[in-house]
């Protein structure tokens, strides 16, 4: 069977880096080749220059011109077998006078054949050319002779062979193309060892990330490396993305073990009450009695789905409100007929503004003023207040009735938590209230705090943008 999990032994990353690799080096290849060709070509042929100017100044040592004649003085350089046999190392010498007549040659000229003279067009002492000769090429130099009125009466020209540099640069090339194979090869293996080895810490992070699965999400990558450098920026970066998911993982499980928990009490309740009823024929207000009480748990279902709802629906909209309504129209017009009847001072703001949803709104009020009435005792005063403060809108809701417990501050606003003081005093609730509003309060870009009363019981506190109106 194949290995669904078998990495391939060279991945797309490592091709990439042998393939640039291999670039740069035939670049590099390239320049230095090319560098390399004309440093010696500057070398050599400034080398044959150098050696036909010495050879030049020992001719013109052995020889003047007089009335148009070559006059030889002493011992004359080119009997020298450089200037009457071909070798590597022959000089051929040419003499000729300003109307082109030849009064001077070397011997070796007579087996060599014919050398172009080019009269030299202006006049240096030293001109040096490359030209060819048949079959061979040459490296010549002119150099003007001066008669007794010191004037140009002939030029001199010196050729030497140029086979000796052709051959070095020929062998260059040739030790390059032939050693090209071998060093692209080294280079390949070399790239592909290094690339491996520079991705192996990072391979070493990928297989314990891939060992890191749902049922183990506490585990964590350790691997040595200082925080600021790349792999262990990648350890940080996946151990806080792995901390992240272990805390949602662990509160999607803990919100359906409560939500099923909250759920199963009204069904069992249900379930009970049917299968009393079912038991026997009963009597017509024993059938009323059992639903009555079917409905009112059915009732209760309805509200823990509809809280569920409208969490659900606040929490994963990432919409960007543009309506724009007056706190005090949704106390007149939503809260204050709702709660008719309670002691509830208003002290609102007349040009407060929010941006937001209406029935959001209206939902957070209504939460946090049922939640000041129902943990406050008999009817005690409750206060509702809005007011702009530094580019801020607050909403406070005061009551004086239980408080809360500093501990339970952070944990009130967590999907069904609900405090002894909720269970034990037998007050009716599923823990969903606070929830809401804190997931519809943040949806607006606002906040949500509580605090202690004075002298007794609690302050919710909204704080939100405030809004201008021109
Ligand atoms: P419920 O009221 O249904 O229990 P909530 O989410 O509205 O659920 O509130 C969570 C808990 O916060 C309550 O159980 C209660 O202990 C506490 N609480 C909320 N509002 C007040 C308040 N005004 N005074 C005292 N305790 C409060």
């Amino acid at each position: 069977m194949l290995n669904k999990n078998k990495k391939p032994l060279f991945t797309d990353t490592v091709k990439r880096i042998v393939f640039w690799d291999i670039a740069i080096f035939f670049m590099l290849f390239l320049t230095s080749n090319i560098f390399t060709v004309i440093i010696t070509n500057k070398i050599l042929t400034d080398n044959l220059d150098e050696r036909l100017k010495n050879e030049v100044e020992t001719l013109l040592d052995s020889f003047r011109i007089e009335k148009g004649i070559i006059q030889f003085v002493g011992y004359s350089e080119i009997k020298e077998p450089d200037f009457t046999t071909i070798n590597s190392g022959a000089f051929f010498l040419q003499v000729k006078n300003t109307n082109g007549k030849t009064l001077l040659g070397s011997d070796n000229l007579k087996s060599f054949g014919t050398i172009p003279f080019g009269v030299p067009s202006n006049k240096p002492r030293y001109q040096f050319e490359n030209i060819t000769a048949g079959n061979h090429k040459l490296r010549v130099v002119y150099t003007p002779l001066f008669n007794e009125h010191n004037k140009i009466a002939a030029y001199l020209q010196l050729s030497v062979f140029r086979t000796q540099y052709s051959s070095i640069m020929r062998k260059i090339i040739f030790f390059n193309l032939f050693n090209l194979p071998f060093v692209l090869l080294l280079i390949i293996i070399v790239s592909i060892i290094l690339a491996k080895k520079s991705y192996s810490p990072l391979n070493k992070i990928i297989n314990i990330a891939e060992n890191i699965s749902a049922n183990n999400l506490n585990a964590r990558i350790k691997y040595n490396a200082h925080p600021n450098d790349e792999l262990g920026r990648l350890r940080d970066t996946l151990n806080n993305l792995f901390t992240r998911l272990e805390i949602q993982i662990n509160q999607i499980s803990q919100f359906s073990d409560n939500a099923s928990h909250q759920l199963m009490t009204p069904l069992t309740a249900i379930k009970t009450e049917l299968e009393y009823i079912l038991k026997r024929q009963r009597t017509l207000d024993e059938y009323k009695d059992t639903l009555t009480k079917v409905s009112i748990q059915n009732d209760k279902m309805i509200t823990i789905i509809k809280s569920l709802l409208i969490i659900s629906r606040y929490s994963s909209a990432s919409e960007v409100y543009k309506n724009v309504f007056k706190i005090s129209h949704v106390i007149d017009e939503s809260i204050k007929p709702v709660f008719k009847g309670y002691n509830i001072d208003y002290l609102i703001c007349d040009d407060c503004y929010l941006r937001g949803s209406y029935e959001g709104i209206q939902i957070v009020l209504e939460n946090l003023i049922d939640n000041a009435v129902k943990y406050s005792a008999n009817n005690s005063r409750i206060t509702v207040k809005a007011e702009d403060i530094d580019g801020k809108t607050i909403i406070k809701i005061e009551d004086y009735g239980a408080g809360i417990r500093g501990d339970e501050k952070e944990k009130i606003f967590e999907r069904f938590y609900r405090s002894a003081i909720a269970t034990g005093g037998n007050i009716k609730g599923y823990g969903l209230g606070l929830s809401l509003v804190k997931t519809i309060v943040t949806a607006m870009e606002g906040s949500i705090k509580v605090e202690d009363n004075i002298p007794m019981g609690t302050v919710f506190i909204l704080t939100f943008p405030s809004v201008k109106i021109e």
